[in-house]
């Protein structure tokens, strides 16, 4: 297998997880006192990972470029996360979960790290709620469950739209036991920049401190990169505005393979694009596809006198609708996949049937949930032959228990009371299942650079299952990390301290502070903004919902040119030594101009669709992402060599023994 090893243990699959635990080396707990880990953010995945690791001994130094862990992106984590529990008692199972997710990323995912995500699932809902996280409840006081896209079974737990905030406090909570206890040293508003290697093992970062502005060196038998997801390439997603690439694309750099750099997903339910002006697109969570119901015009005038303004959706009968998802996907409804869900949007748009003034938007519709929940309260609240006006008020105190501050913050945002008119939302991308390539032990093609949550690639194949990101986050920190990472650190209990004062050192700080200067001495007419906008046209215009051979090549050609303009004509005020968010942003839209032009380059290889990744000259007559498992079951992990065109492709072909390949159906 060369470099690219997976180490997935052998046996059967229900049985590798648990052997491999048995069978790994361990580090004494004595010894684990001499050992120091670096981690490299603290949203969920860092931070569960940083709170287990110091709570066995390890001595850990958490980074993050927020002022507080309380600030990852994490925290804006809305719809919830999945456990096969079955406390519905609907028929899941830990397979049940592993089949779904699997069938869900489209069957390029590794069967082994999929099987114990789903085996660990169980125990973060027990470990959280340890913690204390307020998850939501039935009346009998038992922990509630919703769906989400891609299954037929509820297993979602969530905490009203807010399960990322409370999660984040849980997990936060816990590190700062450690904090107290002195097991972890808190690095906030430090930004790392890059890895030091030391005689081919990963020693220590290169981090700068976003106040003083001093570049720093920090040194550890091990360093995990958990920096999160590289959405934002797009300029426009529902990312937080600092979630970036730096961290991974540094590492990159200096050795780690990049895997799978073009599978994006792209998530159906987004409040639309308005206009130029705009930084951030908002998120309209997968949850409210529960009890939401989305379509457009089923006639092209109707949609056209919606756009311009005379007439409204409420207006619309029942017959003149078009339930487009209910319509293709009987089996699954509204609760399809999202890119599947996406792509149906685009393509009625696309035909002329998108409701708002860009015509890029569908309506999502509680008008038939209200009814339904407010004629189910009337009933159990003991009120005969109630009015209508009842049965609305009713409902809709049921749709605003569940969904209340997802409503609100819809009014806020759009102006309109979605209670009273269907909410309109468009595809906006969303999560990255590209990323660092790892092993099973969540360990890169670096020795001692290991990689969680949203930053490596490892479990949702071309497309992820809602509430699965958080799941994996939490499994990777508090259950598979923590164990995997001593396997590596049992060799170096005799190691000692790692010096920062090394030849190794001296020359990454010197290569990290040219590149600052670099970019400050540019002294160009553009802001940073300025490239990164248009860097996201290209990316949403040529590598989005729908690529082709020739508008890839063209963002190939168009994106190395304006990275070139970009160290030409970037203008970043300010200087090294002091607080400056522009020199910040400038580092990371330097590394998202090179990370572009790689995901166009594995877009364009990858002849085939599946998943989000979805190739126009590969689908069937229906439109459905048409994949080619003959030539493309694999892992595209990515060398870097110099430039991103000079990228070399290893292959880290996938083996699938539990599933049957399929033709991926939700109808
Ligand atoms: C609006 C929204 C709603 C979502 N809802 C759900 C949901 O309901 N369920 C679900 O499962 N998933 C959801 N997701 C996805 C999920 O929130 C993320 O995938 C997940 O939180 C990522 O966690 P993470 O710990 O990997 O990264 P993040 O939370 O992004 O944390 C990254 C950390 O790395 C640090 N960092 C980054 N770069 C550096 C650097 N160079 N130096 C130092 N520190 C660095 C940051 O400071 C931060 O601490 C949602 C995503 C969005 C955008």
């Amino acid at each position: 297998m060369g470099i690219l090893d997976s180490k997935v243990p052998s046996g059967p699959l229900a049985d590798k997880w648990t052997k491999h635990k048995n069978e790994i080396d361990l580090v004494n707990p004595a010894n684990k006192r001499n050992i120091d880990i670096i981690m490299v953010g603290t949203g969920l995945a860092g931070a569960s990972a940083a709170a287990t690791l110091a709570e066995l001994g390890y001595n850990v130094k958490t980074f993050c470029y927020q002022d507080s862990p309380r600030r990852a992106h994490s925290i804006a984590a809305q719809g919830g996360i999945n456990a096969a529990k079955n406390y519905q008692g609907d028929g899941d199972s830990p397979y049940r979960l592993f089949y779904d997710t699997i069938k869900g990323g489209d069957y390029r995912s590794r069967e082994a790290n999929v099987y114990r995500l789903a085996e660990e699932s169980v125990n973060i809902i027990d470990q959280c709620v340890a913690q204390g996280v307020p998850f939501a409840r039935e009346y009998g006081g038992l922990l509630d469950n919703r769906s989400f896209g891609g299954v037929l079974v509820s297993r979602t737990f969530y905490a009203k739209g807010q399960t990322g905030q409370q999660l984040l406090l849980g997990a936060y909570a816990a590190m700062n036991r450690q904090i107290n206890r002195g097991k972890i040293k808190s690095y906030t508003r430090h930004e790392m920049l890059d890895v030091v290697v030391v005689d081919g093992k990963a020693r220590g970062i290169i981090a700068r401190d976003l106040i003083t502005g001093e570049i720093e060196r920090h040194s550890a038998h091990a360093v995990v990169i958990a920096s999160g997801g590289y959405g934002n390439v797009f300029y426009l997603s529902t990312n937080a505005m600092g979630s970036n690439v730096t961290a991974a694309w540094r590492v990159h750099k200096r050795g780690a393979f990049f895997a799978n750099p073009c599978f994006t997903q792209i998530h159906p339910t987004c409040i639309p694009v308005s206009g130029d002006h705009q930084s951030k697109l908002t998120l309209m969570s997968e949850s409210l596809r529960n009890d939401g119901r989305i379509w457009v015009p089923a006639k092209a005038e109707d949609a056209q006198a919606i756009r311009e303004g005379k007439l409204r959706p409420t207006k619309i009968p029942e017959e003149d609708r078009d339930y487009f998802l209910e319509r293709r996907y009987p089996a699954f409804g509204n609760l399809v996949p999202r890119d599947v869900a996406s792509r149906a949007a685009k393509e009625r748009c696309d035909a002329g049937f998108g409701v708002n003034k860009t015509g890029e938007a569908v309506y999502l519709d509680f008008a038939a949930a209200i009814q339904r929940y407010g004629s189910e309260k009337a009933l159990t609240s003991g009120i005969k032959d109630p009015d209508q006006a009842t049965i609305t008020k009713l409902g809709e105190e049921v749709i605003a228990a569940k969904y209340g501050n997802l409503f609100q913050m819809y009014e806020k945002i759009v102006d309109e009371n979605p209670y009273k008119t269907p909410m309109m939302i468009y595809p906006a991308v969303h999560y990255t299942m590209g990323g660092l390539w790892v092993d099973y032990n969540l360990q890169t093609t670096i020795p001692g650079c290991f990689s969680t949550g949203e930053a490596n690639f490892s479990d949702h194949g071309a497309n992820r299952l809602g509430a699965s990101a958080l799941m994996q986050g939490l499994a990777d920190g508090y259950f598979v990390l923590p164990y995997t990472i001593g396997n590596y650190l049992s060799d170096d209990i005799r190691t000692g301290p790692i010096s920062t004062d090394s030849e190794a050192f001296d020359k990454v700080e010197a290569e990290v502070r040219a590149n600052l200067e670099k970019l400050l001495n540019a002294k160009g007419k553009n802001p940073v903004d300025y490239y990164h906008k248009k860097l996201g046209k290209i990316m949403w215009n040529k590598c989005g919902m729908s690529r082709n051979a020739r508008e890839l090549k063209e963002a190939i050609e168009e994106i190395s040119a304006l990275r070139e303009d970009f160290y030409q004509n970037v203008r970043i005020p300010g200087g090294l030594d002091e607080v400056n968010p522009e020199l910040e942003k400038a580092g990371r839209v330097a590394d998202f101009l090179e990370l572009g032009e790689l995901f166009a380059k594995d877009a364009l290889e990858r002849n085939e669709s599946c998943g989000g990744h979805f190739r126009e000259e590969y689908q069937t007559p229906e439109g459905e992402a048409l994949r080619d498992d003959k030539n493309f079951r694999y892992v595209a992990a990515w060398e870097y060599k110099g430039a991103p065109k000079d990228a070399k492709l290893h292959k880290e072909d996938l083996v699938f023994e539990n599933v049957e390949l399929k033709t991926r159906s939700y109808k």
